[in-house]
């Protein structure tokens, strides 16, 4: 597999990562202590065109792929986890699965948009009691003369009281199982009976809003289905082959932000007489983040790669393995870079506690670390 970057993905990469390092970088703790989301930003972030990578052209995207897209992540998580997920919220979720299911007059009403980052997205499947099960969730969409109602809850929605938009997932016919849920293009704010209350007090993240969503008989148009009735199930799932290929890549930056803060630290802070770096174990311990972070990278990028060979073949315990590890090698990396850090590590001078924090929510969204284990057993025991 040949991981040479073409001229486009280079540009694409150093771009995210000027951005990062000049608009993110200089307020990011102090954002980070006010909690603060910038919608600003994410349309500075949509006019360099982050948000167009997997998008067609015709459809205001530069149709540059995967590769480039988890390249571009994981530049901006280097520098704040937070301001990776947006890549998520406007591109992989809403836009991409517009794209691959949606009507021409879907297409053209939410993607150009949610690109360019003047419209905000969200995509809500978790609910109070529905997390790893999907299937388990209770929203339903009844059917009516002229659309359909939705009463329910969803929770643990990134962006959802900042959108104007999302993908949610609900029950058209619950007795028919999975082959009974489906997926509704929601204007979040357009709608009586839609209502979202934040989720205040996260452990990471802070950055990124993330909220509750209560449905109550909100009645929603009939050409707000995405796909078929009854695709939800389906949809869902290839949404979240390309939301968690995201995710790992935002996973391997934060891992980097782990090894460099460790290097620096190790060489900068002295004890018994010498830089802490010229210890054989924080040598050890260098060695394993860096080994660690080497092969969630190459994992990522082998995903990806695959994946912009043929878009719309799965390749789902590919990215499953690449999400598992990279986010398990990102929290160990965030662990022993707060190890080395010492008491510093513990105190907000130094952002390693961030990292551990942010590390945290990769073992957690777009399934967990229990839940890629599955899949990737099921394919190696070819069940
Ligand atoms: C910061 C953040 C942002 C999020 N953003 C979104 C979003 O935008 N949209 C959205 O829909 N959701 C979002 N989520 C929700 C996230 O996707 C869910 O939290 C996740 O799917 C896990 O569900 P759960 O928390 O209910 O855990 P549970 O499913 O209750 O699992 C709890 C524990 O049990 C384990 N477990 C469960 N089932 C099994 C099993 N069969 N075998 C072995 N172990 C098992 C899990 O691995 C986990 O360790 C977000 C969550 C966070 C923290």
């Amino acid at each position: 597999m040949d991981f040479d970057f073409s001229e486009e993905q280079i540009l694409m990469r150093d771009t995210a990562r000027k951005f990062a390092e000049t608009q993110i970088a200089p307020t990011v703790e102090e954002d980070e202590e006010a909690h603060r989301f910038r919608p600003e930003r994410v349309k500075q972030m949509g006019e360099l065109g982050f948000f167009g990578a997997v998008i067609q052209e015709d459809l205001g995207g530069t149709d540059v792929g995967h590769l480039a897209a988890s390249v571009m992540a994981e530049e901006v998580a280097k520098v704040s986890a937070s301001w990776g997920l947006p890549f998520n919220m406007q591109m992989n979720g809403p836009a991409l699965t517009i794209q691959r299911f949606g009507t021409q007059e879907q297409k053209e009403k939410y993607i150009p948009a949610l690109i360019a980052g003047e419209a905000l997205g969200c995509f809500a499947i978790t609910e109070p009691n529905t997390g790893s099960d999907v299937a388990s969730m209770k929203t339903t969409a009844k059917e009516t003369d002229d659309g359909f109602v939705l009463n329910g809850a969803k929770t643990w929605i990134s962006q959802a009281h900042v959108a104007d938009m999302g993908l949610v997932y609900v029950y058209t016919d619950k007795d028919k199982g999975v082959k009974g849920m489906s997926c509704f293009i929601v204007d979040m704010k357009k709608i009586p009976g839609i209502s979202t209350v934040p989720i205040e007090k996260k452990f990471g993240l802070f950055c990124s809003p993330t909220s509750e969503i209560f449905f109550e008989d909100a009645r929603i148009p009939k050409d707000a289905i995405l796909g078929k009735r009854g695709d939800g199930f389906k949809i869902c799932m290839a949404m979240l082959d390309v939301t968690r290929l995201s995710c790992a890549a935002r996973a391997v930056g934060v891992g980097e932000a782990c090894l460099k803060a460790a290097i620096a630290y190790s060489k900068e802070r002295t004890q018994f007489g010498k830089p802490l770096a010229e210890f054989q174990m924080i040598q050890e311990q260098i060695a394993t983040m860096y080994v660690e972070h080497e092969a969630a990278k190459l994992l990522v990028y082998r995903a990806a790669a695959n994946k912009d060979k043929n878009v719309d073949a799965r390749n789902t315990h590919e990215v499953s393995i690449a999400k598992y590890f990279a986010a398990e090698a990102a929290v160990a990396a965030a662990n022993t870079a707060m190890k080395i850090h010492g008491s510093y590590g513990y105190s907000n001078e130094y952002p390693v506690g961030r990292f551990l924090r942010d590390a945290k929510s990769y073992q957690i969204v777009e399934g967990t670390s229990n839940v890629q284990k599955m899949i990737i057993s099921r394919h190696a025991l070819g069940l």
